[in-house]
């Protein structure tokens, strides 16, 4: 299927993709491979982003085992740079004053690894790269002007005067999603009033290719969970989410300082931490939408969800959002159009049954330590070593594997 441009400036396309994120790009290169037509749109240029490899990005993502095959079905995969790729073999998780961790080992369920730990840019770059491969139209530097949206199609008006017209329109534009604002989704949101800053160390002792978290809490009894995720050459990037407050006296401090506070929060398990480049910040919040799908217009990633870094979810699901969405699009019948109604009430079925259970988990641990009512300290101390029975943490790993 090929998409004409007809004068003035006239786009047809199957499927238009508003954000050229992580999560658009992705859907850009799995539908067109699919058959899609499809036309990507962004109001920012991500092929202006600065590519070169000698840093190291601030931005580092677990990608999950199964995510990490379908970006090699997709050809993006074998684009990285093999040598700057993290394994997760195993993860640590310590709670409280807790000395001895809840292990998790791929071994346990017979896999290579429970994922992979990616520079941002680095997926960014072969993602981009794979789209311009493939010669998949784009609009990037385009600010879109207007959606108006029908049971049976969909047309976007652009600021430069370009208006798309498609069966599906996907909004991948961030969690402050512009078109689901325009299409009115109604959304709950929640701050959690924490910051994650993050930040890559050389350090000083082998990581041995383990993921390890501390749930703690600060001084005023706030959640503090930092996360040391395992990269190459014996790097490790962290995520370290913590009251705003916290966050804003941390944020203050020399590297020198915040490299002695991330050490000894970590125990002093890997000994001496050189800080590489510079740190980055992001507020923390839960956001949710009970519809993720109005007439032709499509939620995938954070403008479908957004959940707490703990978990390294956020980009998974929503990759998981474009794979179960081509996988209902491919199977359609011949009879049956793009946004057949049908097909699209498979998606949201899926969709949030899969989003619902992360957000639970996400949001309930964080709940759980977040409380400093006694009764239910009392529960997170019985669930904690419920949680160290064999079964339970079979069930974490499968589930770490599977997503
Ligand atoms: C500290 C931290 C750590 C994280 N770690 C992990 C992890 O380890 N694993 C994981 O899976 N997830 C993780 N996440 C979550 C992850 O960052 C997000 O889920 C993911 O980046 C969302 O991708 P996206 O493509 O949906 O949206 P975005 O990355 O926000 O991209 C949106 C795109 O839309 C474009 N756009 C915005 N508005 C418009 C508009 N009006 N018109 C056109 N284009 C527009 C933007 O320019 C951008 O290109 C983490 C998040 C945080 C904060």
């Amino acid at each position: 299927m090929s998409i004409k441009t007809s004068p003035p400036s006239k786009v047809i396309a199957d499927i238009a993709i508003v954000g050229a994120g992580l999560v658009g790009l992705a859907a850009a290169v799995a539908l067109h491979q699919a058959g899609f037509s499809v036309v990507l749109v962004d109001s920012k240029n991500p092929s202006k982003t600065d590519f070169s490899e000698d840093a190291w990005d601030a931005r580092i993502y677990a990608i999950s085992p199964k995510n990490v095959d379908w970006l090699r079905y997709l050809g993006v995969w074998p684009r990285m740079n093999q040598k700057r790729i993290g394994q997760m073999q195993a993860m640590e998780i310590f709670a409280d004053d807790e000395k001895s961790p809840l292990k998790l080992s791929a071994s346990d369920v017979n896999a290579e690894d429970l994922g992979a730990i990616v520079e941002s840019k680095a997926l960014m770059q072969a993602l981009l790269t794979q789209v311009n491969t493939l010669a998949i139209k784009t609009l990037f530097d385009a600010s879109c002007e207007k959606v108006v949206s029908a049971p049976q199609n969909v047309k976007l008006l652009l600021s430069n005067q370009i208006a798309i017209d498609c069966q599906l329109l996907l909004a991948a534009d961030s969690s402050q999603s512009w078109v689901r604002k325009q299409v009115n989704f109604p959304v709950q949101k929640k701050s959690y009033e924490q910051t994650a800053i993050v930040a890559n160390f050389r350090v000083e002792k082998p990581h041995g290719n383990i993921a390890r978290q501390w749930f703690s809490s600060d001084l005023e009894g706030k959640n503090s969970i930092l996360a040391w995720l395992p990269l190459p050459d014996n790097m490790i990037s962290i995520v370290w989410s913590v009251s705003t407050k916290q966050a804003d006296s941390l944020l203050k401090l020399s590297g020198c300082d915040f490299t002695e506070r991330v050490k000894e929060a970590g125990g002093n398990l890997l000994g001496g931490f050189k800080l590489q480049g510079s740190l980055a910040a992001f507020p923390l919040n839960l956001q949710k939408t009970n519809n993720l799908v109005q007439d032709c217009v499509v939620l995938i990633g954070d403008a479908a969800h957004q959940v707490h870094p703990m978990a390294g979810q956020g980009v998974n699901l929503g990759f998981r959002d474009v794979v179960d969405l081509v996988e209902i699009l491919k199977n359609k019948h011949a009879f049956q159009s793009l946004n057949d109604a049908n097909l699209l009430r498979q998606y949201v079925r899926i969709r949030k049954a899969d989003n619902f259970k992360m957000m639970l988990l996400t949001d309930g641990l964080y709940q759980l330590f977040e409380s400093q009512n006694r009764v239910v300290k009392l529960a997170r101390c019985w669930g904690f070593s419920q949680t160290k029975h064999q079964a339970v943490k079979k069930l974490l790993v499968a589930n770490a594997v599977a997503l």
